[in-house]
């Protein structure tokens, strides 16, 4: 009797260990975000180029990001801005064109390691872009396949 909940508890603890070892090897923590440049909200004049500064942060490996500017004018949250810009739009003499933008690692061929990376990007605004309100966002991707994104606000003016 003795013998057997000695073998019964040995069993017990080698499957604990297992799986505390495979919890170990699977990363479910996502990956975290810092964009250190540009600090506060973004305007930025059509024809410029826009700066970002990124860290992303892992507990185990990262892996890849996207980023993605897309009209916020059109659609989701601002529909008074696109009244705005759509009345831009009638008042000038030149057509402007809606401004969207994904970069990705693979495009870039520029995919993360380790568990801290910073990528300072260049992002060319054509001189033709619609004025208005975008998004600005940006995702992480650890190797574990754990996306996060971080989400920000940018407006695009005409060149002064
Ligand atoms: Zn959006």
């Amino acid at each position: 009797m003795k013998i057997k909940s000695l073998f019964t508890l040995t069993i017990l603890f080698g499957l604990l260990m297992s799986c505390m070892t495979s919890c170990e090897e699977s990363d479910t923590r996502p990956p975290y975000i810092t964009v250190v440049s540009p600090q506060d909200s973004i305007t930025i004049e059509a024809g410029k180029k826009l700066h970002i500064q990124i860290t992303f942060f892992d507990n185990m490996e990262l892996r890849s990001y996207k980023i993605n500017i897309h009209p916020n004018f059109n659609g989701h949250e601002h529909a008074p801005a696109r009244e705005e810009a759509h009345k831009r739009i009638m008042n000038q003499s030149q057509q402007t064109v809606d401004f969207e933008i994904t970069l990705t690692s693979e495009s870039r061929n520029d995919l993360l390691s380790g568990q801290e990376c910073t990528r300072d990007i260049d992002i060319d605004i054509p001189a033709d872009a619609t004025p208005g309100n975008y998004h600005l966002i940006i995702y992480c991707t650890d190797a574990a396949g754990n996306e996060t994104y971080y989400a920000r606000d940018l407006t695009l003016v005409n060149p002064a």
